[in-house]
């Protein structure tokens, strides 16, 4: 399947029958498909209806033993530096939206510097580049210069800027070691899709699918893709993922791929969680995803709570951020005096020493670097 094959398979899922799928899932459904030793994307909708809500805890116990199997007991923790908050683009539920007023500031490769030295001693060697979307504040160019700068601290640097829309730009980030790759697709529902994009590059859903592969042709060891929950039906959108998810695997075979699943904060905006997602409904996703893709890193960042987070741990999530900061400059004290905007409010508030202390109280090791 080519680039434009996937486009077109995402665009012809019947998400209706995906939702009535769900709507008329009974238990013996689910008992059926949990008796199955491999899982498959077909499930997706009974297993995330409400019949499979008694069928929690055997979900999350088959979860936990693959995880187990799959990635032994560690976390790994990693942590986002925030380069610039300037957004070319108007979504209707971000505050960094190029529409609103916010202090914007993209840091220099100096600060970039000085923020990972306290990052760096707070243990962390695994960095996520993350940006507003704005080509003319963040290029390859400097994003290359950043990594120059920081690789040796941090073996494994990886990226959430805007999608660069050729494989030479991202060439460009890989030769300097940048080898993660993160670009969510926020909803395959391309008609809410195109309603909460209002204006810039992001607007075009099919240029925006195609730019995790760009960065998979480049050479990016790791791949991450995920949905915004709360601006569609999770369920469609789930089975949307998931498709996604094995075009990519198959193609990009190299690559390792994660998932992740963060939840709608409408933080600066006045946007109406038409979706909500229930913690209940968070943690099963995560289940039915590490029973689909086995080896795939599950991604869980501090947008949630820490009692959500420390239940969800040990139920197939396989990677945390900690101690996270969502504003340009804003881990080193010089830049907190002259707050620039944040793009949403941290759930868990703990340090990344708290934060490794519950994992291995929970059994569990944390782990601070990926490779080297
Ligand atoms: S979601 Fe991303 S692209 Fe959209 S306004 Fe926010 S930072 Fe910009």
């Amino acid at each position: 399947m080519n680039t434009k094959q996937i486009d077109e398979v995402l665009k012809n899922i019947d998400r209706q029958s995906i939702l009535n799928k769900a709507k008329n899932a009974t238990c013996e459904q689910v008992a059926t498909i949990l008796n199955k030793s491999q899982i498959e994307v077909e499930d997706i909708p009974i297993l995330l209806s409400d019949a499979s809500d008694s069928f929690l805890d055997v979900m999350a116990n088959r979860s936990q033993n693959i995880s187990l199997q799959r990635f032994g007991r560690t976390i790994q923790l990693y942590v986002p530096l925030y380069l610039s908050n300037f957004c070319s683009n108007i979504c209707s539920y971000c505050g960094y939206a190029a529409n609103h007023k916010i202090n914007r500031r993209k840091i220099s490769v100096a600060e970039a510097v000085k923020e990972c030295q306290i990052l760096s001693k707070q243990g962390f060697r695994n960095l996520l580049l993350v940006s507003g979307e704005d080509r003319k504040h963040i290029t390859p160019e400097f994003l290359a210069e950043v990594a120059h700068a920081l690789k040796d601290n941090f073996p494994a640097l990886s990226m959430e800027t805007q999608p660069f829309e050729s494989v030479a730009e991202y060439q460009t980030c890989v030769q300097a070691g940048i080898d993660g790759l993160t670009i969510y697709q926020e909803t395959y529902d391309r008609k809410i899709y195109d309603q909460i994009h209002i204006k810039g590059r992001k607007k075009d859903f099919t240029n925006r699918l195609h730019c995790i592969d760009h960065g998979g042709k480049a050479g990016m060891r790791r791949l991450g893709i995920g949905i915004l929950l709360g601006i569609a039906d999770m369920i469609p959108d789930a089975y949307a993922l998931a498709i996604h998810g094995k075009y990519l695997q198959q193609k990009h075979w190299k690559s390792v791929l994660s998932f992740s699943f963060p939840r709608m904060q409408p933080m600066g905006t006045d946007f109406e969680i038409k979706y909500p997602v229930s913690d209940k409904q968070l943690a099963k996703l995560i289940c039915v995803f590490r029973l689909i893709f086995n080896d795939s890193p599950i991604v869980l960042s501090t947008r949630e709570s820490s009692d959500l987070r420390n239940t969800l741990l040990p139920c197939g999530v396989t990677q945390m951020s900690a101690g996270s900061s969502t504003e340009p400059g804003g881990y080193s004290e010089d830049s907190k005096a002259e707050k620039s905007g944040a793009q949403f409010d941290i759930g868990d508030q703990r340090s990344p020493s708290e934060m490794a202390k519950v994992i291995t109280d929970a059994g569990y090791e944390p782990v601070w670097k990926d490779w080297q």
